[in-house]
């Protein structure tokens, strides 16, 4: 089985220039979702994770099935306002101006060895501001692990201090 048979191209969304990685196929074929868990566990290499951290809101589909695998708690990364309670946020550039994400403050502790998951890696301004949201909570990032990786936009030269797994190569 080809997991890039079920990731399809959508010219021009969510704006003229975008090529927007359509995941829905993947999700709708249990096998190939099965797959895709399956070889993302393969890629974590020999440390012991105790939770998987997932970034809104694609990152939330195959990141809490990677934990369910993995019998570690899913912690989600959210854009602001969505978390109730008491929140750290983290400020990240984006290509026209500046987003930010957020986290529960105690849904990660001192310690605690994370792997974070996303659809994409594309610019890593968004995987970098979830990693410094672990990291002022106290946590480890053990792995960032990307279900599509597009190396043109060289994303991983903004989280290259940490262990990076992506199944998929555009
Ligand atoms: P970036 O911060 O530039 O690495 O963007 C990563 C985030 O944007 C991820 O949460 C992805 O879901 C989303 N994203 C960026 N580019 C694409 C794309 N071409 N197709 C689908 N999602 C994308």
């Amino acid at each position: 089985m080809n997991l890039t048979d079920y990731i399809k191209d959508i010219p021009d969304f969510p704006k003229a220039g975008i090529v927007f990685k359509d995941i829905s196929p993947l999700l709708a074929n249990a096998a190939a979702t099965d797959k895709a868990i399956e070889l993302l566990a393969m890629g974590l290499h020999n440390f012991q994770a105790t939770k998987v951290v997932g970034i809104e809101s694609r990152g939330f589909l195959l990141g809490i099935l990677l934990a369910q695998h993995l019998k570690l708690g899913f912690v989600p990364v959210r854009k602001p306002g969505k978390l109730p309670g008491e929140i750290i946020s983290q400020n990240y550039q984006l290509e026209y101006g500046e987003d930010a994400l957020e986290i529960q403050a105690n849904s990660i502790q001192p310690g605690d060895l994370v792997i974070i998951h996303d659809d994409v890696l594309a610019t890593g301004g968004t995987a970098e501001a979830a990693c410094k949201l672990v990291e002022k909570c106290g946590g480890v990032v053990v792995q960032c692990n990307f279900l599509m990786e597009l190396d043109f936009l060289e994303g991983r030269t903004k989280i290259e201090k940490y262990q990076l797994h992506s199944l998929i190569h555009y």
